[in-house]
């Protein structure tokens, strides 16, 4: 009989993209699939736009808004009330939990439950349904090998006073103490939740990863050796990625304007579906890629606050955020979209040639499979410990100087682009993420490591059907 999944990827853009392309790795291997989706507690363009995009392109998978959460009588605004944005989410979720038994229930069968990393309350409802659950960790094997650690860790001292002295954990090469997540440090609102959700992975059945062997060998040896979850066993690893939208956007006006560029001429600049920065920093961006004479595409958002980062904002007032004039002289070499670019086609664009990222896991691996060199500049998250994998072990970037400080000078951003662009060392990064980006496709490709992995999962899932 047909395997039927319910894959369930809590909020964020970050975490449906990805989720939806697992889906379709389900279809390819002929399972049904519903995508159970939480629409996001405040208002989000993106998302919404996300999710009509996936469902739109991706006819054969079901996708099911669950209810709201029913309110919670003892608070005004239905159980919602914490105010950092973090909190705000995990509590959400856990509120969520309802809705997602009632509606796994409502299903005639179920053979799996599959789970984003930040959705561990939901492991109460597969276990009530007696369920196989798994999950699906949208960053890489050397965060995870990194955090299932870190989960049961004292984390009282807080990453501020360790400062820049070296940590050594399993799977990771020696990284400052400020490359970990800020939310997770002492005093920060999110620590609990997020430390917490991340304590619960090593309950599942199994991890399915979003990367491929290769890319991180020693992350992945670590991980099936039981070395980062040391009170506990590991569940089995599957490496089955890299899983990267297809895109698959035509009219957007930047691509227009990018078919008539010279070949790899252009540096794409994007942080992701959160990323922000100041009006001094956007003018220090503006003034460095005006003076590298570089060609580029760059996505400005309003500047945000970083502790409400679920709240939408408005469109960005380009004229007065960039220096005087900036638009005008640079509009023969240079293109400003306001908020949103369609990434994946902009990374493909054979006119693209290098890409400044915020390292999120999805732009690091679409950049990866696009084959461009990376400029690392990490913002929120897992983002700085991405940026260690991706300079120090992957080899496929160089960091942005100051990314970690108030501000990365107008001159720094001028030198990197011109390094990437114009330098042999641009050159030998660009012909090293060639070779990787060959490596990725193998691993999806029949017969690689991933489909392999994919396939001992569905093997697996068979076998605890049967107890
Ligand atoms: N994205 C996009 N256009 C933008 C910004 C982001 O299409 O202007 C997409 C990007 O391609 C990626 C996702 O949004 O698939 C962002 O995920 P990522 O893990 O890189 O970062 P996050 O947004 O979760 O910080």
């Amino acid at each position: 009989m047909k395997r039927s999944v319910v894959l369930y990827p809590g909020l964020g853009v970050g975490h449906l993209t990805p989720m939806v392309e697992l889906a379709k790795v389900f279809l390819h291997h002929g399972a049904a699939v519903t995508v159970a989706l939480v629409e996001p507690p405040t208002n989000s363009p993106d998302f919404s736009a996300a999710v009509a995009r996936a469902a739109a392109s991706n006819p054969s998978v079901t996708f099911h808004v669950l209810p709201p959460a029913p309110a919670d009588p003892s608070s005004s605004d239905g159980g919602i009330s914490s105010a950092h944005h973090i909190v705000l989410m995990f509590d959400y979720l856990k509120a969520m939990c309802a809705p997602l038994r009632d509606f796994l229930r409502s299903l005639p069968a179920v053979d799996a439950l599959v789970l984003d990393m930040f959705c561990g309350d939901a492991l109460d409802v597969a276990a009530e349904l007696n369920l196989p659950v798994y999950y699906f960790y949208a960053s890489g094997a050397g965060d995870l090998a990194v955090f299932l650690n870190l989960a049961r860790m004292d984390t009282r001292t807080t990453f501020a006073e360790l400062g820049d002295s070296l940590v050594s954990l399993p799977g990771a090469p020696p990284f400052k103490a400020s490359d970990l997540p800020k939310e997770i440090s002492q005093g920060s609102p999110g620590a609990k939740p997020i430390l917490g959700a991340l304590y619960r992975l090593p309950e599942a059945n199994g991890i399915l990863v979003n990367t491929f062997e290769s890319l991180e060998t020693r992350a992945v040896r670590a991980l099936r050796d039981g070395l980062c979850v040391p009170d506990h066993p590991t569940p089995p690893v599957y490496c089955i990625g890299p899983l990267v939208s297809e895109g698959g956007e035509k009219e957007h006006e930047c691509l227009r304007w990018l078919d008539t560029q010279p070949e790899n001429s252009v540096v794409f600049l994007s942080f992701g579906s959160m990323g922000t920065f100041p009006k001094k920093q956007l003018e220090e961006i503006a003034i460095g890629l005006e003076k590298s004479g570089q060609r580029f595409l760059w996505v400005v958002r309003s500047p945000g606050n970083p502790e409400d980062m679920l709240r939408p904002l408005p469109e960005p007032d380009l004229d007065a955020l960039l220096p005087e004039g900036f638009l005008g002289r640079t509009k023969d070499t240079g293109l400003v979209l306001k908020s949103w670019a369609p990434q994946v086609d902009v990374l493909r664009h054979r006119a693209t040639g290098a890409f400044v990222t915020h390292c999120g896991w999805n732009s690091t691996l679409e950049g990866i499979t696009a084959g461009l060199p990376l400029l690392c500049w990490p913002l929120y998250a897992e983002q700085r410990m991405n940026k260690v994998f991706i300079v120090e072990e992957m080899k496929l970037g160089v960091e942005m100087k100051g990314y970690n400080e108030e501000l990365v000078e107008a001159e720094e951003v001028e030198t990197k682009v011109r390094w990437v662009m114009e330098y042999e060392g641009g050159q030998a990064l660009r012909k090293r993420v060639a070779e990787v980006k060959g490596r990725a496709t193998e691993a999806i490709e029949e017969g690689g490591s991933s489909h392999a992995a994919f396939v001992e999962f569905l093997k697996d899932l068979d076998n605890m059907s049967l107890l």
